[in-house]
């Protein structure tokens, strides 16, 4: 399998070296050639095997330069952290069925990708004889998942701007309890846009970046996504086990496009979804395209749902790619019209097409926890504020023809306010994050100045 970039200037690279590139070199997204295309049959005899097996054979489909029994060996490590016997449960409530993604060490579902992200790294820097300086910033819960990704490993430094006191007490001491010599949390006087910012400016600077050897773990790394892609496999062959519906609808809370892109790529394998319903917050952009064919940016807004609180989806890229039917010029001209006006629009015939495979709500702050509220008044059950927008959404779009799976993204103890809020009560703490504010951490402020930290990051780079 080769991979080549959205915007067509890359092609031919091997999935390592599509790891390794993170952003393609021409500013685009890195995709299979071609989407292995499964049987019915293959997805019955996917549907019998537990999930790091199901990992392992969806993998195989998209890489081919990793021996097997090292790629087992990876996918098998990455999966032994996951508190939950099954890794990502299925979860029977009030009709619907949540996927739990939020087992892994930071209990967000970024978990799922940045535990194999992590051992991949450490596999292809040993391989190499080279080392990595990962640079990311985070609204909060992709620096504490990438974090635990590489904790500990060899050959990596990691080296996370978070935005100090604007996110969560939980999700700060997530990064900052973590004190290995190889993990430097920096807290900058600043909002999350300047750091991401910064960010930008970094890996914009060519030399500065070879110099370094920086590396990316944000979702517009491939084996993220591809990761991603087994859950989805693995939902619909629990719901065939319990003797379910053949075609399934699933709810996403989506931000950067990333996790519902995932979505599409499984439906573009066979599997039998039907309906992807994209659930979004007050930031309502992928709603507006989705419904309007509108993609045009507007200001962020605060919600109960922070990890979702973006106007400029990452990953939507990857979509265009398809919907223009793979011609790389008008992705690269569609991405430029972008960046000149902050707005796309899509002909009637294109709005079809993204409505044959997707529907969408956009779901305001005081119905997100009504959600919570009225969820819990009838089962018992508490939803996190992203999962909640995602069964609001689903809800409200599904026609009860077919099982409705609701992306369950973190664990509702990462966002004990709005929890709190909604039903007059905090969620039960995990035993991952008992005592975590006793613990001892490590992290430095720093303010939001480009010069300032790029110093930090070469003095402490490996
Ligand atoms: C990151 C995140 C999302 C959004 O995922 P995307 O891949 O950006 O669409 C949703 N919920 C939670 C809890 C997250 O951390």
């Amino acid at each position: 399998m080769k991979y080549l970039s959205t915007r067509g200037q890359v092609s031919g690279l091997s999935f390592k070296q599509a790891v390794m590139m993170g952003l393609a070199d021409d500013g685009g997204l890195l995709l299979p050639e071609s989407i292995p295309h499964l049987t019915p049959g293959d997805f019955d005899a996917m549907a019998k095997l537990a999930y790091p097996e199901l990992a392992f054979q969806v993998f195989t489909r998209f890489i081919d330069d990793i021996p097997s029994a090292d790629l087992k060996g990876l996918v098998e490590r990455s999966y032994a952290t996951f508190t939950h016997p099954e890794v990502t449960p299925l979860v029977h409530q009030d009709g619907i069925d949540i996927l739990e993604l939020f087992h892994g060490p930071t209990l967000a579902f970024k978990d799922v990708a940045l535990q194999f992200l992590g051992n991949l790294f450490e596999y292809l820097l040993k391989e190499s004889g080279d080392k990595m300086n990962i640079v990311g910033a985070t609204s909060g819960d992709t620096g504490s998942a990438a974090i635990y990704g590489v904790r500990g490993k060899q050959n990596i430094n990691i080296f996370i701007l978070y935005p100090h006191g604007k996110v969560s007490p939980i999700q700060e001491l997530q990064m900052t309890t973590v004190v290995d010599p190889n993990v430097f949390n920096l807290a900058i006087e600043g909002t999350f846009d300047d750091g991401q910012h910064i960010v930008k400016e970094i890996f914009g600077d060519i030399e500065f970046k070879q110099t370094y050897s920086l590396g990316a773990v944000n979702s517009i790394n491939w084996a993220r996504v591809l990761a991603q892609v087994v859950y989805y496999i693995y939902a619909w062959g629990r719901i065939q086990r319990a003797g379910g519906s053949r075609e399934i609808d699933v709810a996403v809370p989506t931000g950067n496009f990333g996790d519902i892109f995932a979505g599409y790529l499984a439906k573009r394998m066979g599997l039998p979804i039907r309906t992807l319903i994209l659930a979004t917050n007050e930031n309502n952009i992928l709603a507006r395209f989705i419904n309007d064919g509108d993609y045009s940016i507007g200001d962020v807004r605060p919600t109960p749902s922070p990890s979702m609180d973006i106007q400029k989806a990452s990953n939507f890229e990857r979509f265009l790619f398809y919907l223009f039917n793979e011609d790389t010029e008008k992705v690269a001209a569609a991405m430029q019209e972008f960046a000149a006006s902050g707005k796309l629009t899509f002909t009637a015939e294109q709005q079809a097409t993204i409505r044959g495979t997707f529907a969408s709500r956009s779901i305001d702050n005081s119905q997100t926890l009504a959600t919570i509220r009225d969820f819990h008044a009838k089962t018992g059950y508490i939803l996190d504020p992203h999962t909640a927008t995602g069964v609001a959404a689903g809800k409200e779009l599904t026609d009860g023809r077919a099982a409705l799976v609701c992306l369950a993204t973190a664990h509702p103890a990462k966002f004990g306010d709005a929890v709190r809020k909604a039903i007059g009560q905090g969620p039960e703490m995990p035993d991952s994050l008992k005592g975590i504010g006793q613990r001892d951490k490590r992290c430095e402020k720093v303010p939001p100045d480009l010069e300032t930290i790029k110093r930090y990051v070469a003095d402490h780079a490996r």
